[in-house]
């Protein structure tokens, strides 16, 4: 009897407090934000009563309030029910960064219910139906430059061993151009005055300052209401450009297109047109995507794949666009959309509608091991975009992932669980934290009793 007991006490001892799933709380969640990776990325941390800890992330340039505001509502539940708990916070989500702290928060609840039973994400969302997911660099050059230049610098991504390219191509390139472009007088010196920096920031981090009284005015003028027109000089400019490109790179590689500029969407027709001898895999964001008949007007006025959707925020959302036959290619974000459900279920949406689907991702190894895990549970997945190429530390952020991560324009999956990632790396993030918002995963206790009456009826 007295062996028994002393068998009952070593196996308690040794038990694995991990393996308790239905005992799993949510105890705490803090957060941190990086610099520079190239963007500015915020990090969660999910805490639970048995030691477990979930990562997440929210979108690119996005604010921790955002996840810091969910607290509340999901402490003392067990993160195991990941839809459960996204039904109750998925009203606290919107368009673009505003989808980043629920899309956060449900991706560190699966990277949570993965651990405690030992699977990866892709697992858990029925299996995957890929070992490794293609991935493409988004594609810029500094400064005045030629179609070659840019050429040039595609090519160096394709003897690196990407398979699918994008690249910026934007009004901004013709603004010391003379006759090029036609707009209200004033406003395109506005552009340059206030905007420049916005207008680049595919390069870096969207900051506070970028985005202020008359910078924000400028810049978030809808495409239909700058009064901006390309000339037949300019379309003649840009298109020279893209013809130097494709003779540089060749017409075999997916060359898609992003950044054009806020410009009247006849103008954007006029130009498509002129881009469909150029095989372009997809023009990108030429609306803003919720003026649904705007994207049919374009989509069905040319043969270029018409493409938008990161900053859309839950599946349905999509659905206007796909039905409709607004684009031809989706391109969602992991962390707008509300997480790895949802994009399964777009997927699903893009299946019944014919539509391809590309991941947006401009994050952490975080973000990018959470949409390589979701992207491996997909049916149709073209490729997975990459912002990080030139920065040397980003993959050493967190611990446990393949280094380098992308081989040859491909990411492998993992077979570790949740997104497959062992631990952040605190020393480097560290010296990346975002000077305004310091802090490492500090105590968020303000946070706990954050409440209001949480139902959307009555
Ligand atoms: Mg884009």
């Amino acid at each position: 009897m007295k062996q028994e007991k002393n068998l009952t006490e070593s196996l308690q001892e040794n038990v694995n407090t991990f393996s308790s799933p239905s005992e799993l709380k949510i105890t705490d969640l803090r957060v941190c934000n990086l610099t520079d990776a190239p963007k500015h990325c915020p990090l969660i941390k999910i805490y639970t009563n048995q030691g477990l800890v979930g990562f997440g992330e929210l979108r690119d340039a996005s604010s921790a309030t955002y996840a810091l505001m969910l607290k509340s509502r999901i402490l003392g539940e067990n993160p195991i029910n990941v839809d459960k708990i996204f039904r109750r916070i998925r009203q606290f989500g919107g368009p673009s960064r505003m989808g980043g702290g629920v899309s956060g928060v449900e991706i560190a609840l699966w990277d949570l219910a993965g651990k405690a039973w030992g699977v990866p994400l892709w697992q858990m969302l029925g299996g995957r139906f890929r070992d490794r997911v293609r991935v493409y660099c988004d594609t810029d050059v500094e400064g005045r430059h030629t179609g070659h230049d840019m050429g040039m610098a595609l090519k160096k991504r394709m003897e690196r061993g990407f398979t699918f390219l994008k690249m910026d191509l934007g009004i901004e390139l013709m603004f010391d151009i003379p006759g090029c472009l036609n707009a209200p007088l004033g406003l395109l010196e506005d552009f340059q005055k206030y905007s420049a920096k916005a207008l680049r920031h595919q390069r870096g981090s969207v900051d506070m300052d970028m985005m202020m009284g008359k910078n924000y005015e400028t810049f978030t003028i809808p495409h239909h209401a700058t009064g901006i027109h390309v000339t037949q000089k300019g379309m003649d400019y840009l298109e020279g450009y893209v013809r130097e490109v494709r003779e540089t790179i060749g017409y075999e590689v997916p060359l898609a297109l992003d950044h054009f500029g806020h410009v009247a969407i006849d103008d954007i027709i006029a130009f498509a047109r002129r881009l469909e001898k150029y095989n372009i895999a997809w023009l990108e964001d030429v609306a803003p995507w919720h003026y649904t008949d705007h994207y049919v007007k374009i989509a069905h006025a040319t043969t270029v794949p018409i493409c938008t959707g990161e900053d859309i925020y839950l599946h349905e959302n999509f659905e206007p666009l796909l039905s409709r036959g607004g684009v031809s290619v989706v391109q969602p974000d992991l962390l707008s959309i509300g997480g790895a459900l949802e994009m399964k279920k777009l997927a699903d949406l893009c299946e019944k509608y014919g539509v391809g689907l590309a991941l947006h991702m401009a994050g952490s190894p975080v973000a990018a091991m959470a949409a390589i895990q979701t992207a491996a549970a997909l049916p149709n997945v073209l490729a997975m975009e990459y912002h990080s190429s030139d920065c040397p530390w980003w993959n050493d952020l967190v611990t446990g992932i393949d280094n380098p991560l992308i081989v040859d324009g491909f990411a492998r999956v993992s077979d570790k669980p949740g997104l497959g990632i062992d631990d952040l790396n605190y020393e480097l993030i560290a010296e990346h934290i975002h000077p305004k918002y310091p802090g490492m995963f500090e105590p968020t206790d303000e946070w706990n009793k954050e409440w209001a009456n949480d139902r959307t009826w009555s």
